[in-house]
């Protein structure tokens, strides 16, 4: 029985702000995962990082409403935050997890923030040896604005598109496949990593084998497809899960993939928080990559100095073959096992001219913003950077205002001034407590019925009146 944290207990939950280096990280990594019994030979966090990624929010706005979104009633509301307070989180992101950290630079959408600053956003976390991931619905995610991301230091960009963000003229996942295409070929030959992101729900689960396919016919491109099951967090609407978890995500995943995935192999955390598979695709077709786990872990397990560059797969292939061939316990069994597959996928590796695409499928399962389990929690691997330090994704998201209605102390020259998140405006003086009216214009997600007026025949001006009200009462 899942041991869940009490409301007070979220509300008491504080970001890590831990003093000690990247090494010192790494080695709390793994103690987590010891402590939480995720450690094993292919567990990648506390070996190969200390942190799967961390979220920058840049901005709360967005140019979409979906139906599970995790933002804020508020966000809307809110400015977007100044430059000096998001370099000094990515500042704090490099001291925390050190060089190589993943980077999403996401929102709400990061693309409704000013081009300029959004180009400086990036060029200051790579130059900071961070690897940047733009994390956007796509609309405004033009390839002239791609390209310019990319000469600032962009390494992968994730399009986030299903039927949950309810874009208009699209009643199916298939029909959503034209927008998928489009962006693909806005980054094909773009040197970007391009992922694309669904959030599952009973909606759509049953697309889920056609999604797949789809993604492995364009895997000359995408690099990686994320499953996130619709979970109960944010300002959405939406809230069944009932028969959407990351088991059957699993079963819908390998239909469509059209063979057996081992999601058993690596680990990037807690099992029932991510889950992961790699294909190779070849002649259209999808071969597991780590179909005999104990070896592929065996490989994770003594490989974990070889940094991966996502930009080179050449790079990295050579980086990881000459690691293995330095431990001939492994270079044995490996060439062993590249032999078998030669054999098993010949005739396929010969239609396809030895061409050979990698197409890694993940799954991430948040949690309900009032059903936490603690452990799951304590060994996190997607962590927020908040004012105060870096913090699970989950709990952040079952308190969000408390993190964005909060002013952020700026130096302007050699003054220290407060920013008002409310007005955009900075002050000589810390502001008390910050208030946010919604209004039509602002309000998204549930707080949209508060403001809507209620057209009841007869009673509309005094439904009206109400709504205000409880707009003024839910904040
Ligand atoms: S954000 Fe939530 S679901 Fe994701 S790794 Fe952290 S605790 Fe698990």
């Amino acid at each position: 029985m899942a041991d869940f944290l009490s409301a007070k207990e979220i509300f008491d939950w504080q970001p890590y702000n831990l003093p000690g280096n990247s090494a010192a990280q790494m080695a709390r990594a793994r103690q987590r995962m010891i402590d939480q019994g995720q450690w094993h030979d292919g567990q990648i966090l506390g070996r190969r990082g200390a942190v799967g990624c961390v979220s920058l929010e840049i901005t709360q706005r967005c140019n979409l409403d979906c139906t599970y979104c995790y933002l804020s009633e508020t966000s809307e509301a809110l400015k977007d935050i100044p430059l000096e307070e998001v370099f000094r989180r990515i500042d704090l992101i490099r001291t925390h997890y050190g060089e190589n950290t993943d980077v999403q630079i996401s929102g709400g959408d990061p693309t409704v923030r000013k081009r300029e600053e959004l180009a400086a956003i990036v060029r200051y976390a790579r130059a900071s040896g961070l690897r940047p991931s733009l994390f956007t619905n796509g609309i405004r995610a033009s390839r002239e604005l791609l390209s310019q991301l990319c000469d600032a230091g962009l390494i992968d960009v994730a399009f986030h598109v299903d039927l949950t963000q309810e874009r208009k003229g699209y009643t199916t996942e298939r029909s959503l496949n034209a927008v998928r295409k489009e962006y693909v070929d806005r980054a094909r030959g773009l040197p970007l990593s391009v992922f694309f992101n669904t959030t599952v729900y009973p909606g759509n689960f049953h697309e889920v084998p056609e999604l797949v396919q789809f993604f492995v016919a364009h895997s000359d491109v995408v690099r990686l497809c994320s499953f996130q099951v619709g979970a109960d967090t944010g300002r959405g609407l939406e809230r069944e899960r009932v028969t959407v978890n990351p088991y059957t995500v699993m079963q819908a995943i390998q239909m469509g993939a059209g063979c057996a995935l081992n999601f058993g192999a690596v680990s990037a955390g807690h099992a029932r928080c991510n889950r992961v598979a790699y294909g190779l695709v070849i002649n259209g077709k999808v071969f597991d990559f780590l179909a005999d786990g104990e070896s592929a872990g065996k490989v994770i397990a003594n490989t974990a100095h070889v940094v991966f560059d996502r930009q080179d797969k050449a790079k990295t292939v050579w980086r990881m073959t000459r690691a293995i061939a330095a431990r001939p316990d492994l270079a044995a069994g490996f060439l062993h096992r590249a032999v078998s597959f030669a054999w098993k996928a010949g005739a396929d590796l010969i239609a396809a001219r030895g061409r050979i695409g990698k197409l890694t499928f993940f799954i991430h399962n948040f949690m309900d913003a009032d059903r936490l389990e603690r452990e799951r929690c304590e060994a996190c691997s997607f962590m927020v950077m908040t004012p105060d330090g870096p913090m699970s994704m989950c709990v952040h998201n079952a308190k969000r205002d408390r993190y964005l209605l909060v002013a952020a102390q700026v130096k302007r020259g050699d003054k220290t001034v407060y920013w008002n998140p409310v007005t955009g405006q900075t002050q000589e003086h810390r502001p008390g407590h910050l208030d946010v009216s919604l209004s039509r214009k602002n309000a998204r997600g549930r707080a949209k019925k508060f403001v809507e007026p209620v057209r009841i025949a007869g009673e509309a001006g005094q439904s009206r009146a109400k709504s205000a009200d409880a707009a003024e009462d839910t904040l």
